[in-house]
C-alpha cells in the first residue's frame, strides 16, 4: 500500500530540497582535495544546521498532519509549561538564522504557568516564528509577547512583513492554503503550518487569530485557557 505517513503530493519534494542542500554542503566541506578556512567552514556548518532545523520542523508538521488525518484529533501529553520560557528559547534559535530581523520579547511578568503539551506548543511557536521571518523579507522587528487574564493566557507573534488581505485571512488556517503571491512562490512552504497550529491550539481548548493588513505586518494571537 502507498505510504500513509506522507500522503501529500508535494511533501516528498519539500523534503528533498533541504536534504539536497545538507548533502551538498557536507560533501563540499569534506572534499579531500580542499583546504577550507575557518570562516568558510563555520558558514557552511551554519547552513547545514539551519537546513536540519527546517527539515525537522517540516517532518514534525507532516507527522502531525498524518496523525490528525488518521485519528481526527490530537492526543496531548500535558505538563506544567512556561510559555514565556519556550518563546525565549525559540527566539534564541531563530536569532542565529537571520541577521535581517531583530527579535523582541515582551511577556508580562510574571506570566502564568499553564497545563499544556510542551512539544506541541513548541511546534506552534516555531511555525509562527518561521512564518514571521519568511513573510517579512525586508527584515524588521519580530515581537513575541504575552499577557494574561484570570481565565486566559495569551501569547502573540508580531511581524512587520507583507501582511494579509481580509480574503486571505479567511483561508490561511485551511489545510494546504498558501497565499498566491510572488513571495510565496519563492518561499518554501507546505501550507500546513497554520492549519496544524490551529488544530493544536483547539485541542488545548484555545483559539488562534490573526490581525493584519497588506504591507502592514501581521500579528498572530494564541489564547489558551488557564487551569
Ligand atoms: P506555509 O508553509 O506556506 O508558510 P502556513 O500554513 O504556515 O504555510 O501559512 C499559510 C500561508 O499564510 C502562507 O503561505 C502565507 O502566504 C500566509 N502567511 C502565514 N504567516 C504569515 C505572516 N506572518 N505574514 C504574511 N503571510 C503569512
Amino acid at each position: 500500500p502507498r505510504s500513509t505517513l506522507f500522503p501529500y503530493r508535494r511533501s516528498s519534494d519539500l523534503l528533498k530540497t533541504p536534504v539536497a542542500i545538507i548533502k551538498g554542503y557536507a560533501a563540499t566541506l569534506s572534499r579531500p582535495d580542499a583546504r577550507w578556512d575557518r570562516k568558510t567552514i563555520q558558514d557552511n556548518l551554519g547552513v547545514i544546521e539551519e537546513e536540519a532545523d527546517r527539515l525537522n520542523a517540516l517532518i514534525q508538521n507532516l507527522l502531525t498532519a498524518s496523525k490528525l488525518q488518521a485519528q481526527g484529533d490530537l492526543s496531548l501529553t500535558k505538563t506544567e509549561v512556561l510559555v514565556d520560557e519556550l518563546a525565549e528559547l525559540a527566539v534564541e534559535r531563530f536569532t542565529s538564522q537571520t541577521n535581517k530581523h531583530k527579535f523582541k520579547l515582551k511577556f508580562q511578568s510574571p506570566y502564568p504557568m499553564i497545563y499544556a503539551d510542551e512539544a506541541r506548543l513548541r511546534q506552534v511557536i516555531d511555525n509562527l516564528l518561521s512564518n514571521a521571518v519568511k513573510y517579512s523579507p525586508d527584515g524588521g522587528i519580530i515581537e513575541v509577547g504575552g499577557y494574561a487574564t484570570t481565565t486566559t493566557a495569551t501569547f502573540y507573534v508580531r511581524d512587520s512583513g507583507v501582511g494579509l488581505s481580509e480574503e486571505d485571512q479567511r483561508h490561511i488556517f485551511d489545510r494546504f492554503y498558501r497565499v498566491d503571491s510572488k513571495l510565496s512562490s519563492k518561499t518554501q512552504g507546505s501550507g500546513l503550518g497554520l492549519y496544524l497550529s490551529k488544530a493544536i491550539v483547539q485541542a488545548h481548548g484555545g483559539t488562534i487569530e490573526v490581525k493584519s493588513a497588506p504591507n502592514r505586518g501581521s500579528t498572530f494571537f494564541v489564547h489558551l485557557p488557564r487551569v
